[in-house]
This record gives structure tokens, C-alpha cells and sequence, in this order.
């Protein structure tokens, strides 16, 4: 693999912090974002501004292929949803559409039409994938993975805040019934399912801020500068 800069990979479940700390960590580094995560819940919103179906798999199968899905950069330069040329990025955080993300990104069909989305995207490094199977299927030759756990309960209370700070209603426990039953469909489906890559570094952030997690991010970056893969005298200037 023929890169200056590294492919950084952030996996783990939902509402653990990757989309924060994948955001900290590209402004820092100076590395493009991709939130894979939108290009899932843009299929979803697709399939319901269609109507069809998220238990139509050969029809959602199919508007995978069709459908243009595009991350191009908001005025803070974070990436926005944009679907068939149209902005979608607030649409998509919607909490229905979180289900239907779920349930369509177990269709093997969507997972191999969203593949090459996302490897295009991060191909020539410099880049901070934030999913679910980043370092296991899309780049498992990533120089730098970091899977992030956290207590179901922690994560709950963290998505309850960003939906208010986002201005939308939000009731706690209907999150975390939310999350619950997402991340069992995430780690039991057969295909892509969600679980540490054997080379990444497990990091468990409930007690952890996210200064403390990027810090620590920022460290597998600069060991794998130091031993001469990727990065070398071109790669990023951390601290
Ligand atoms: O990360 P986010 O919560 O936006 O992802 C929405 C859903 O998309 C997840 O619950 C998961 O089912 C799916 N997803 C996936 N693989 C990824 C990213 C997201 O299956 N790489």
C-alpha cells in the first residue's frame, strides 16, 4: 500500500463519541472526514422518500447502486449528507432514521454498494474513517485502528445531549431501548458485524474525556510515524 499519510480507523457502537473524536482528530491532523455512518442512513432516507420499504431488500439493494450519495464539506468544514445533490445531513440524525440505518446496512448487497464509496474515499490516506467495520472490511490494512466502547447507559445520556443541543426533544430512556437493540443487530448480523479488528487498540471512554481520547488517538499516530510506516518527514504535525 502506497501511502504518505495514514488511514485512521474508528470503530465501535452507537453514541460512544467516534463522530466527535473522528471530527477533533481530522481538524487537528489536517485529514479529510468520512462519517460512514450518513452514507447508511442517507440509503434509509432514500428508501423513505421513495417509499419503499427497509424490509425490501432487493429494492433497497437496488437504490444503493442508484442513489448518489456525497459527503461534501459544511461551512465548518464537516462533512455533510447530501443526497441525489440535495443537503440531508440534519434529516439523516432523525432517530427513525437510526433504525432504518440499522436495518438496511444488514443487507449484504448495500454493504458491498457502499464499499467502494468509502474506500475511494479514503484511499490516498490523510483521512479519519469513523463506523463500524473500518478496520475490519473497508481498510483492515489501516496503519492506525482504535475501536471505542463505552457503557450503554454513557452513551445514552451523550446521544440524549447532542439530539438537545441539536434543539430536538430527546427522552433518555427510550435512547438507551434505542441503542440497546441497535447494537445487538450490529454485532449479531452474519455479515460486516460490529466487533474489534485483532490489531486494533480497544479503548473504553465512559470515564474518559474527549481530550483524553484524541490525545490518546494522537499517540498511535505518532508511533506509527516514528517507526518509519506511513507518514515519515510528510506526515502530520501532532500537538
Ligand atoms: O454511526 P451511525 O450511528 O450514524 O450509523 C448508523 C447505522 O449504520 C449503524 O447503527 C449501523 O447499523 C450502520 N453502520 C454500519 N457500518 C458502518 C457505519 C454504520 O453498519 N461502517
Amino acid at each position: 500500500m502506497n501511502r504518505t499519510r495514514p488511514v485512521i480507523a474508528i470503530d465501535g457502537p452507537a453514541g460512544v463519541g467516534k463522530s466527535t473524536t473522528a471530527r477533533v482528530l481530522a481538524q487537528r491532523l489536517g485529514y479529510v472526514l468520512v462519517d460512514t455512518g450518513a452514507l447508511y442512513r442517507g440509503v434509509a432516507l432514500a428508501a423513505r422518500d421513495r417509499g419503499i420499504s427497509w424490509d425490501d431488500e432487493e429494492a433497497i439493494v437496488t437504490l444503493s447502486g442508484e442513489v448518489a450519495l456525497s459527503l461534501e464539506p459544511g461551512a465548518d468544514g464537516t462533512p455533510r449528507l447530501t443526497i441525489d445533490g440535495v443537503d440531508r445531513a440534519d434529516e439523516i440524525r432523525r432517530p427513525e432514521i437510526s433504525a432504518g440505518a440499522s436495518r438496511v446496512s444488514a443487507y449484504p448487497g448495500v454493504r458491498r454498494a457502499l464499499l467502494d464509496i468509502q474506500r475511494s474515499l479514503g484511499r490516498d490516506g490523510g483521512v479519519v474513517l469513523e463506523g463500524r467495520d473500518i478496520g475490519t472490511v473497508v481498510f483492515p490494512d489501516a496503519e492506525v485502528k482504535l475501536f471505542l466502547t463505552a457503557s450503554a447507559e454513557e452513551r445514552a445520556r451523550r446521544r440524549a445531549r447532542d439530539l438537545q443541543d441539536r434543539g430536538m426533544t430527546a427522552d433518555k430512556n427510550q435512547i438507551l431501548s434505542q441503542i440497546r437493540s441497535r447494537d445487538k443487530a450490529d454485532s449479531t448480523r452474519p455479515i460486516a458485524p460490529l466487533r474489534p479488528a485483532e490489531d486494533a487498540v480497544i479503548l473504553d471512554s465512559t470515564s474518559l474525556d474527549l481530550d483524553a481520547v484524541v490525545e490518546h488517538v494522537l499517540e498511535l499516530v505518532r508511533s506509527c510515524d516514528s517507526s518509519g510506516s506511513p507518514g515519515g518527514s510528510t506526515g502530520p504535525t501532532v500537538g
